[in-house]
Protein backbone atom coordinates (compact mmCIF):
# COMPACT_ATOMS: atom_id res chain seq x y z
CA UNK A 1 0.00 0.00 0.00
CA UNK A 2 1.41 3.45 -1.03
CA UNK A 3 2.51 5.66 2.33
CA UNK A 4 0.06 8.29 1.75
CA UNK A 5 -2.79 6.15 2.13
CA UNK A 6 -1.70 5.94 5.97
CA UNK A 7 -2.13 8.74 8.40
CA UNK A 8 1.10 8.66 9.64
CA UNK A 9 2.49 10.50 12.96
CA UNK A 10 5.84 10.53 14.59
CA UNK A 11 6.70 10.43 17.96
CA UNK A 12 9.91 12.09 18.87
CA UNK A 13 11.31 11.36 22.47
CA UNK A 14 12.90 14.22 24.62
CA UNK A 15 12.58 13.76 28.18
CA UNK A 16 16.41 11.79 28.66
CA UNK A 17 18.03 13.02 31.78
CA UNK A 18 21.54 13.97 29.61
CA UNK A 19 23.63 12.47 32.49
CA UNK A 20 26.15 11.35 30.51
CA UNK A 21 26.43 15.08 29.07
CA UNK A 22 27.03 16.63 31.89
CA UNK A 23 24.04 18.69 31.74
CA UNK A 24 20.12 18.47 30.01
CA UNK A 25 21.26 17.30 26.26
CA UNK A 26 18.07 18.01 24.04
CA UNK A 27 18.75 21.63 23.86
CA UNK A 28 22.52 21.59 23.64
CA UNK A 29 23.45 23.71 20.63
CA UNK A 30 24.20 21.83 17.25
CA UNK A 31 25.70 23.67 14.72
CA UNK A 32 24.58 26.56 15.88
CA UNK A 33 20.94 25.73 16.50
CA UNK A 34 19.21 23.16 19.86
CA UNK A 35 19.22 19.72 18.54
CA UNK A 36 15.83 18.79 19.65
CA UNK A 37 14.38 21.31 16.78
CA UNK A 38 16.94 19.73 13.74
CA UNK A 39 15.52 16.24 15.07
CA UNK A 40 11.87 17.88 14.63
CA UNK A 41 12.36 20.00 11.91
CA UNK A 42 13.52 16.39 10.32
CA UNK A 43 10.48 14.69 10.56
CA UNK A 44 8.61 17.97 9.73
CA UNK A 45 10.49 18.51 6.63
CA UNK A 46 10.16 14.86 5.59
CA UNK A 47 6.58 15.60 4.27
CA UNK A 48 5.54 11.95 5.30
CA UNK A 49 3.75 12.88 8.83
CA UNK A 50 0.47 14.09 9.61
CA UNK A 51 1.48 15.45 12.78
CA UNK A 52 4.35 15.40 15.56
CA UNK A 53 4.01 15.03 18.95
CA UNK A 54 6.87 15.77 21.09
CA UNK A 55 7.83 14.47 24.59
CA UNK A 56 9.59 16.77 26.33
CA UNK A 57 11.29 16.90 30.32
CA UNK A 58 8.38 18.98 32.59
CA UNK A 59 11.28 22.07 32.86
CA UNK A 60 11.13 22.03 29.03
CA UNK A 61 8.02 21.49 28.34
CA UNK A 62 6.90 24.45 30.98
CA UNK A 63 9.44 26.37 28.92
CA UNK A 64 9.82 25.43 25.37
CA UNK A 65 6.27 23.99 24.99
CA UNK A 66 4.13 26.68 23.67
CA UNK A 67 6.42 27.94 21.28
CA UNK A 68 6.01 24.01 19.95
CA UNK A 69 2.55 23.82 20.26
CA UNK A 70 2.71 27.83 18.24
CA UNK A 71 5.06 25.38 15.79
CA UNK A 72 2.31 22.72 14.91
CA UNK A 73 4.09 20.61 17.14
CA UNK A 74 1.84 18.66 19.66
CA UNK A 75 3.87 18.06 23.33
CA UNK A 76 3.20 16.11 25.92
CA UNK A 77 4.89 15.11 29.61
CA UNK A 78 7.85 12.93 28.84
CA UNK A 79 7.63 10.54 32.19
CA UNK A 80 10.36 9.07 34.14
CA UNK A 81 11.64 6.07 31.62
CA UNK A 82 11.37 5.71 27.86
CA UNK A 83 8.51 3.70 27.89
CA UNK A 84 6.27 6.28 30.14
CA UNK A 85 7.32 9.17 28.07
CA UNK A 86 6.51 6.94 24.69
CA UNK A 87 2.85 6.35 26.66
CA UNK A 88 2.26 9.54 27.57
CA UNK A 89 3.02 10.76 23.64
CA UNK A 90 1.25 7.97 22.05
CA UNK A 91 -2.07 9.26 23.90
CA UNK A 92 -1.92 12.04 21.38
CA UNK A 93 -1.89 9.79 18.74
CA UNK A 94 -4.73 10.27 16.52
CA UNK A 95 -7.26 6.79 16.51
CA UNK A 96 -6.86 7.56 12.70
CA UNK A 97 -2.88 7.17 12.36
CA UNK A 98 -2.13 4.52 10.02
CA UNK A 99 2.01 4.16 10.79
CA UNK A 100 3.89 5.54 14.16
CA UNK A 101 7.43 6.39 13.97
CA UNK A 102 9.14 6.70 17.14
CA UNK A 103 12.21 8.41 17.23
CA UNK A 104 14.75 9.44 19.75
CA UNK A 105 15.10 12.88 19.86
CA UNK A 106 19.11 12.59 20.29
CA UNK A 107 19.44 11.77 16.57
CA UNK A 108 19.51 14.88 15.05
CA UNK A 109 20.99 13.46 11.65
CA UNK A 110 17.94 10.93 10.39
CA UNK A 111 17.71 11.07 6.93
CA UNK A 112 14.41 11.54 5.21
CA UNK A 113 15.01 8.24 2.91
CA UNK A 114 15.61 6.42 5.76
CA UNK A 115 12.54 7.60 8.10
CA UNK A 116 10.48 6.62 4.08
CA UNK A 117 12.36 3.34 4.28
CA UNK A 118 11.52 2.40 7.88
CA UNK A 119 7.73 3.30 7.16
CA UNK A 120 7.15 1.23 4.48
CA UNK A 121 8.93 -1.34 5.70
CA UNK A 122 6.10 -0.71 8.09
CA UNK A 123 3.40 -0.71 6.63
CA UNK A 124 3.85 -4.17 5.18
CA UNK A 125 5.94 -5.96 8.05
CA UNK A 126 3.38 -3.64 11.18
CA UNK A 127 6.82 -3.26 12.88
CA UNK A 128 10.41 -2.42 11.33
CA UNK A 129 13.46 -0.86 12.83
CA UNK A 130 17.10 0.12 11.46
CA UNK A 131 19.70 -1.03 11.65
CA UNK A 132 23.50 -1.30 11.24
CA UNK A 133 26.06 -3.94 11.46
CA UNK A 134 28.32 -3.94 14.55
CA UNK A 135 31.93 -2.97 13.93
CA UNK A 136 33.10 -3.82 17.61
CA UNK A 137 33.11 -7.37 19.24
CA UNK A 138 30.26 -7.23 21.90
CA UNK A 139 30.84 -9.70 25.02
CA UNK A 140 28.74 -10.47 27.50
CA UNK A 141 29.46 -10.29 31.11
CA UNK A 142 29.28 -11.65 34.09
CA UNK A 143 26.92 -9.95 36.66
CA UNK A 144 29.25 -8.21 38.55
CA UNK A 145 31.21 -6.80 35.33
CA UNK A 146 34.69 -8.24 36.15
CA UNK A 147 34.80 -11.46 33.88
CA UNK A 148 33.69 -11.61 30.20
CA UNK A 149 31.08 -14.93 30.22
CA UNK A 150 30.75 -15.43 26.05
CA UNK A 151 30.85 -14.05 22.95
CA UNK A 152 28.10 -13.90 20.54
CA UNK A 153 29.00 -14.43 16.74
CA UNK A 154 29.14 -10.64 16.15
CA UNK A 155 27.17 -11.81 12.40
CA UNK A 156 23.88 -12.64 14.00
CA UNK A 157 24.23 -9.40 15.60
CA UNK A 158 22.89 -5.60 14.71
CA UNK A 159 23.08 -2.05 16.55
CA UNK A 160 19.36 -1.16 16.19
CA UNK A 161 18.24 2.80 16.04
CA UNK A 162 15.46 4.73 15.50
CA UNK A 163 13.16 5.88 13.99
CA UNK A 164 11.22 2.21 14.45
CA UNK A 165 7.95 2.98 13.47
CA UNK A 166 4.64 0.73 14.06
CA UNK A 167 1.29 0.23 12.31
CA UNK A 168 -0.59 1.64 15.34
CA UNK A 169 -2.38 -1.18 16.49
CA UNK A 170 0.83 -2.90 16.54
CA UNK A 171 2.60 0.06 18.91
CA UNK A 172 -0.86 -0.21 21.32
CA UNK A 173 -0.67 -3.65 21.50
CA UNK A 174 2.63 -3.63 22.24
CA UNK A 175 2.41 -0.43 24.49
CA UNK A 176 -0.51 -2.96 26.52
CA UNK A 177 1.84 -6.01 26.64
CA UNK A 178 5.08 -4.21 28.03
CA UNK A 179 4.98 -5.54 31.35
CA UNK A 180 8.66 -3.92 32.64
CA UNK A 181 8.91 -0.26 33.59
CA UNK A 182 11.60 0.43 31.16
CA UNK A 183 13.34 -1.00 28.04
CA UNK A 184 15.84 0.47 25.95
CA UNK A 185 14.49 -0.22 23.20
CA UNK A 186 10.23 -0.75 23.18
CA UNK A 187 10.74 -2.69 19.91
CA UNK A 188 11.82 -5.90 22.06
CA UNK A 189 8.81 -6.76 23.65
CA UNK A 190 7.40 -7.70 20.08
CA UNK A 191 9.32 -9.99 20.30
CA UNK A 192 7.29 -11.70 23.32
CA UNK A 193 4.23 -10.56 20.92
CA UNK A 194 5.47 -12.91 18.20
CA UNK A 195 5.83 -9.89 16.26
CA UNK A 196 8.84 -9.98 13.82
CA UNK A 197 10.38 -6.43 13.23
CA UNK A 198 11.45 -5.95 9.63
CA UNK A 199 15.19 -4.92 9.60
CA UNK A 200 16.02 -1.80 7.48
CA UNK A 201 19.44 -1.18 6.74
CA UNK A 202 20.76 2.09 8.07
CA UNK A 203 24.09 4.09 8.14
CA UNK A 204 26.45 4.97 10.75
CA UNK A 205 25.43 8.83 10.34
CA UNK A 206 22.00 8.10 11.69
CA UNK A 207 24.20 8.67 15.66
CA UNK A 208 23.11 9.00 19.14
CA UNK A 209 24.17 12.31 20.24
CA UNK A 210 25.01 10.74 23.79
CA UNK A 211 28.25 11.81 25.21
CA UNK A 212 30.32 15.83 24.72
CA UNK A 213 32.35 13.86 21.83
CA UNK A 214 29.28 13.03 19.49
CA UNK A 215 28.72 16.48 19.27
CA UNK A 216 31.66 17.06 17.61
CA UNK A 217 31.18 14.25 15.03
CA UNK A 218 27.24 15.43 14.72
CA UNK A 219 28.66 18.58 13.45
CA UNK A 220 30.93 17.18 11.00
CA UNK A 221 28.33 14.75 9.39
CA UNK A 222 26.09 17.76 9.35
CA UNK A 223 28.90 19.83 7.12
CA UNK A 224 29.14 16.86 5.32
CA UNK A 225 25.88 16.59 4.34
CA UNK A 226 25.25 20.27 3.85
CA UNK A 227 28.07 19.83 0.83
CA UNK A 228 26.56 16.82 -0.55
CA UNK A 229 23.18 18.70 -0.46
CA UNK A 230 23.81 21.69 -2.02
CA UNK A 231 25.84 19.44 -5.15
CA UNK A 232 22.55 17.13 -5.21
CA UNK A 233 20.11 20.24 -5.70
CA UNK A 234 17.32 19.61 -8.49
CA UNK A 235 18.97 19.86 -11.94
CA UNK A 236 19.01 23.02 -13.94
CA UNK A 237 18.99 24.04 -17.73
CA UNK A 238 22.27 25.24 -18.51
CA UNK A 239 22.88 27.15 -22.44
CA UNK A 240 26.63 26.59 -24.37
CA UNK A 241 27.72 28.03 -27.19
CA UNK A 242 30.12 27.19 -29.91
CA UNK A 243 31.99 28.19 -33.00
CA UNK A 244 34.13 26.31 -35.50
CA UNK A 245 35.56 27.07 -39.34
CA UNK A 246 38.05 25.08 -41.26
CA UNK A 247 39.39 26.14 -44.65
CA UNK A 248 37.76 24.31 -47.76
CA UNK A 249 40.50 22.76 -50.29
CA UNK A 250 40.75 20.09 -52.94
CA UNK A 251 40.92 16.38 -52.51
CA UNK A 252 39.55 16.26 -49.04
CA UNK A 253 36.17 14.58 -48.41
CA UNK A 254 33.11 17.06 -46.88
CA UNK A 255 31.98 15.98 -43.57
CA UNK A 256 29.31 18.21 -42.00
CA UNK A 257 27.54 16.43 -38.75
CA UNK A 258 28.54 12.80 -39.71
CA UNK A 259 27.35 13.04 -43.26
CA UNK A 260 29.49 12.73 -46.22
CA UNK A 261 28.52 15.28 -48.57
CA UNK A 262 29.20 15.49 -52.50
CA UNK A 263 31.29 18.14 -53.56
CA UNK A 264 34.64 18.46 -55.04
CA UNK A 265 36.25 20.22 -51.93
CA UNK A 266 36.08 19.01 -48.45
CA UNK A 267 37.15 20.54 -44.89
CA UNK A 268 41.16 21.19 -43.99
CA UNK A 269 42.00 20.05 -40.45
CA UNK A 270 43.51 16.96 -38.13
CA UNK A 271 40.07 15.16 -37.98
CA UNK A 272 37.70 15.21 -40.63
CA UNK A 273 37.55 19.01 -40.42
CA UNK A 274 33.44 18.29 -39.57
CA UNK A 275 32.56 21.96 -38.44
CA UNK A 276 29.33 21.22 -37.74
CA UNK A 277 30.04 18.41 -34.67
CA UNK A 278 32.94 20.78 -33.83
CA UNK A 279 30.83 24.14 -33.10
CA UNK A 280 28.35 21.41 -31.32
CA UNK A 281 30.73 19.76 -28.67
CA UNK A 282 32.04 22.99 -27.95
CA UNK A 283 28.99 24.55 -27.18
CA UNK A 284 28.04 21.12 -25.34
CA UNK A 285 31.58 21.14 -23.02
CA UNK A 286 30.49 25.56 -22.72
CA UNK A 287 27.33 24.53 -21.33
CA UNK A 288 28.67 22.59 -18.53
CA UNK A 289 32.02 24.54 -17.94
CA UNK A 290 34.40 21.62 -19.29
CA UNK A 291 36.37 23.72 -21.83
CA UNK A 292 36.27 22.81 -25.44
CA UNK A 293 37.49 20.19 -27.40
CA UNK A 294 41.50 21.34 -28.19
CA UNK A 295 41.46 20.43 -24.31
CA UNK A 296 40.45 16.56 -25.02
CA UNK A 297 42.05 16.67 -28.52
CA UNK A 298 45.09 18.84 -28.91
CA UNK A 299 46.01 19.91 -32.47
CA UNK A 300 49.22 18.66 -31.79
CA UNK A 301 48.31 15.02 -30.56
CA UNK A 302 49.88 13.50 -34.00
CA UNK A 303 47.95 10.38 -32.69
CA UNK A 304 44.09 12.48 -33.86
CA UNK A 305 45.73 12.64 -37.28
CA UNK A 306 42.56 12.04 -39.13
CA UNK A 307 40.16 10.99 -36.48
CA UNK A 308 36.04 11.00 -37.55
CA UNK A 309 34.86 13.50 -35.58
CA UNK A 310 32.22 11.38 -34.17
CA UNK A 311 35.20 10.15 -31.85
CA UNK A 312 35.49 13.88 -30.71
CA UNK A 313 31.69 13.28 -30.38
CA UNK A 314 31.80 10.17 -28.56
CA UNK A 315 34.86 11.74 -25.80
CA UNK A 316 32.56 14.89 -25.29
CA UNK A 317 29.37 12.35 -24.12
CA UNK A 318 31.77 10.95 -21.98
CA UNK A 319 32.83 14.21 -20.64
CA UNK A 320 29.01 14.61 -20.18
CA UNK A 321 27.88 11.72 -18.46
CA UNK A 322 31.22 11.96 -16.07
CA UNK A 323 29.56 15.37 -14.86
CA UNK A 324 25.98 14.15 -14.82
CA UNK A 325 24.63 16.25 -17.26
CA UNK A 326 21.98 15.58 -19.73
CA UNK A 327 21.47 16.88 -23.69
CA UNK A 328 18.00 18.36 -24.20
CA UNK A 329 18.68 19.82 -27.46
CA UNK A 330 21.51 21.37 -29.77
CA UNK A 331 21.23 23.81 -32.79
CA UNK A 332 23.44 24.65 -35.53
CA UNK A 333 23.84 27.11 -38.08
CA UNK A 334 26.13 26.31 -40.66
CA UNK A 335 27.65 29.11 -42.95
CA UNK A 336 28.43 28.19 -46.57
CA UNK A 337 28.41 29.84 -50.07
CA UNK A 338 28.64 26.44 -51.88
CA UNK A 339 27.12 23.49 -51.53
CA UNK A 340 24.00 24.43 -50.65
CA UNK A 341 23.21 22.63 -47.99
CA UNK A 342 18.58 22.22 -47.43
CA UNK A 343 18.90 19.13 -49.53
CA UNK A 344 21.30 18.07 -47.13
CA UNK A 345 18.92 19.16 -43.34
CA UNK A 346 17.43 15.75 -42.70
CA UNK A 347 20.35 13.66 -43.35
CA UNK A 348 22.41 15.74 -41.05
CA UNK A 349 20.04 16.00 -38.28
CA UNK A 350 19.34 12.29 -38.12
CA UNK A 351 23.27 11.80 -38.17
CA UNK A 352 23.83 14.39 -35.31
CA UNK A 353 21.02 12.76 -33.17
CA UNK A 354 22.50 9.16 -34.05
CA UNK A 355 25.77 10.66 -32.50
CA UNK A 356 24.58 12.12 -29.67
CA UNK A 357 22.28 9.51 -28.75
CA UNK A 358 19.55 12.11 -29.56
CA UNK A 359 15.88 12.34 -31.10
CA UNK A 360 16.20 14.18 -34.36
CA UNK A 361 13.02 16.73 -32.49
CA UNK A 362 16.04 17.46 -30.38
CA UNK A 363 18.39 18.31 -33.20
CA UNK A 364 17.83 21.64 -35.08
CA UNK A 365 20.22 21.87 -38.51
CA UNK A 366 20.01 24.68 -40.67
CA UNK A 367 21.94 27.05 -43.50
CA UNK A 368 23.03 30.41 -44.33
CA UNK A 369 25.14 31.77 -47.05
CA UNK A 370 27.41 35.07 -46.48
CA UNK A 371 26.36 36.56 -49.51
CA UNK A 372 29.47 36.36 -51.23
CA UNK A 373 31.23 38.46 -48.38
CA UNK A 374 34.60 37.63 -46.98
CA UNK A 375 36.23 34.14 -47.19
CA UNK A 376 33.58 32.18 -46.24
CA UNK A 377 31.62 33.81 -49.05
CA UNK A 378 34.19 33.34 -51.36
CA UNK A 379 33.84 29.73 -51.20
CA UNK A 380 37.74 29.41 -48.87
CA UNK A 381 36.15 28.12 -45.61
CA UNK A 382 32.64 26.88 -44.00
CA UNK A 383 31.79 27.71 -40.36
CA UNK A 384 29.23 26.85 -37.90
CA UNK A 385 27.66 28.00 -34.94
CA UNK A 386 26.32 25.68 -32.12
CA UNK A 387 24.12 26.03 -29.52
CA UNK A 388 23.18 23.44 -27.01
CA UNK A 389 21.77 23.26 -23.87
CA UNK A 390 21.81 20.40 -20.69
CA UNK A 391 20.13 19.35 -17.95
CA UNK A 392 22.60 19.45 -14.78
MG1 LIG B 1 37.43 22.29 -35.78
Amino acid sequence: MPLENFNNEAIILAGGSGVRMGREKQYLPLAGRPMIERTVEAFVSSGLFSGVILALAPENLKKHGPAWEKAGVRTAPAGATRMESLRSAFRLVSPGAGLVAVHDGARPLVAPALIEACLLAAASAGAAVPAVPLKDTVKAVSADGKFFESTPPRASLMAVQTPQCYRRRVLADLLAAAAEKDYSDESQVLEQLGIKAAVVPSDYRNIKVTTPEDILIAEAFMKETKAVTSRSRAPLARAGFGYDIHRLVEGRPLVLGGVKIDHPKGLLGHSDGDVVLHAICDALLGAISAGEIGVYFPPTDLTIMGISSSAIAEKTLEVLASRKARIINVDATIVAEEPKLKPHYEAIRDSVARILRLEKDEVSVKAKSREGLGEVGHGEAIMCFAAASVLK
